[in-house]
């Protein structure tokens, strides 16, 4: 019994004449998803995938791989038979045998993509059905809530048996020409943010800020294993670490106090902004869009007027994916995403350090441009990046 799993993609589909290459970036993505796993053959027929293993191996470790591929709706382990009617009808109750006694009722669903094939999808329906009935006689059939629905493809290359399909990560595949730069503090949004933006298609570098020693190791340990987490989901994400000391204690040293927040907010993107330049300049992929992981409301920086200052110093859009969601909202996914427990350890955040009692929800733009002028920002931040440092996790 050989068996392989089916890949059936998600939004491609949408996608008119960039289908093609929507479709090789999912293979790509997948192929590179599971190439620790072993030797697979890939094969593409219509919107679906299949992943033939070259050896007999534990296909739940690539089911679990697949299941973080963005791009894919819907993915299922199957039985490989020939495509010969009285082989598959007895390999379907041969290989569904444990479930189909477990079970009162059943459907069967069936597709035929070879039209040489003598069945029609119907027959096939009702031939199995049959067979199964015959078979296991405490059975009956419920086409509208069936206990197991019994799935039958028949594809150019095989005909494909199975009962348990799961859904995949949705989305678009992520793709390496299309760039942003994500603003990762240690918390629990940012995380959030480059899974959503990812889902979209888009691939990321994040650059985090630290300030020792006002920030530790650890904080910055935890950036890292948050990096690691996203790693997960087929996503690699290098790191810029932008050391903001100099420019958080001129802030604070110069600055209104219930501006500070907005200020180092402004010079964050700012700083963000440039790095995208420099990598433009580097020839590398253009950073078109940064990302955060704001939500309106949510903090004193995060209030409209906040952000429309905060917007004033971007040349570039900054993407915030997280704007109308609450915060239980964000932390549902990100316990699904696996970030969560990392996100709450209690290391502090440059943010955090030197954020003021009261800063001002309803700043105006002249206010902090005129603070901003007693302050000495661009040769800081210049200073700031050239000392940053670019890791690879
Ligand atoms: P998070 O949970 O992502 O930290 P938050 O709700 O705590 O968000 P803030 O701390 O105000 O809100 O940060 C807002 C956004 O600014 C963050 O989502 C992140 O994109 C960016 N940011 C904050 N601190 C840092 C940092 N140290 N390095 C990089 N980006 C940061
Ligand atoms: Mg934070």
């Amino acid at each position: 019994m050989k068996e392989a799993i089916l890949v059936k993609e998600g939004e491609i589909f949408l996608k008119g004449l960039n289908k093609k290459k929507f479709e090789s970036t999912l293979i790509k993505n997948i192929k590179s998803a599971i190439k620790d796993l072993g030797e697979f053959t890939i094969l593409k027929e219509q919107s679906t995938i299949t992943i033939i293993p070259s050896k007999d191996i534990d296909l739940d470790f690539v089911l679990d791989k697949i299941s973080k591929v963005f791009g894919i709706s819907v993915f299922s382990k199957a039985l490989i038979v020939e495509k010969d009617f009285e082989i598959i009808k007895n390999s379907c109750i041969k290989y569904l045998e444990k479930n189909l006694k477990n079970s009162k009722n059943f459907k069967v669903i069936s597709k035929r993509s070879d039209k040489n094939f003598p069945l029609s999808s119907q027959s096939i329906c009702c031939e199995i059905g049959e067979f199964i009935l015959s078979n296991f006689k405490h059975m009956s059939v419920n086409l509208h809530n069936p206990e197991i629905s019994i799935y039958i493809e028949i594809r150019d290359s095989f005909s494909y048996i199975y009962s348990k399909p799961f859904k995949g990560a949705g989305g678009i595949p992520v793709n390496n020409k299309e760039k942003a730069l994500l603003l990762l503090s240690g918390g629990i949004d940012s995380p959030v943010a480059a899974w959503m933006i990812s889902k979209r298609g888009i691939s990321l570098s994040a650059v985090h800020f630290i300030s020792p020693p006002y920030t530790g190791a650890r904080a910055l340990k935890k950036v890292e294993d948050l990096i690691l987490i996203l790693k997960e989901w087929n996503l690699k994400i290098p790191l810029y670490i932008v050391n903001t000391t100099k420019l958080q204690e001129e802030i604070k040293k110069n600055c209104p106090q219930n501006l500070l927040t907005i200020v180092l907010r402004r010079a964050m993107i700012k700083i963000a902004q440039k790095i995208a330049i420099e990598e433009k300049e580097k020839g590398n992929v253009e950073i078109k869009a940064l990302v955060t992981g704001e939500s309106l409301s949510q903090v004193a920086s995060q209030t409209l007027s906040a952000i429309a200052c905060t917007n004033s110093v971007s040349s570039i859009p900054i993407l915030r994916p997280l704007i109308g969601m609450d915060k239980e909202e964000i932390v549902t996914l990100a316990k699904k995403i696996g970030s969560f427990n990392t996100s709450i350890l209690p290391y502090e955040d440059c943010c955090s350090v030197f954020s003021p009692k009261h800063p001002k929800t309803n700043p105006r733009l002249f206010e902090i441009e005129n603070a901003e002028k007693n302050l000495n920002l661009e040769e800081i931040i210049d200073f700031c990046l050239e000392n940053k440092e670019l890791k690879i996790l």
